[in-house]
């Protein structure tokens, strides 16, 4: 499984960045990046989005 963004939803708000604890996230050129080295797939970003970009798939 991975923690995925939907780049056509993300607004590079950052809302996931702070919401990650383990700081598995950054923008980049205004969109969320996931290191996948990092994320232990928690999945606390997923409802810290408001723009329901972010998603874990098999
Ligand atoms: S699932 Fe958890 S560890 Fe992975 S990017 Fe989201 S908040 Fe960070």
């Amino acid at each position: 499984m991975k923690i995925t963004i939907d780049k056509t939803r993300c607004t590079g708000s950052g809302h996931c960045v702070k919401a990650c604890p383990v700081g598995a996230i950054t923008l980049q050129n205004g969109k969320a990046v996931i290191d996948h080295e990092k994320c232990d797939l928690d999945g606390i970003c997923i409802p810290a989005c408001p723009h329901d970009a972010i998603s874990l798939e098999e």
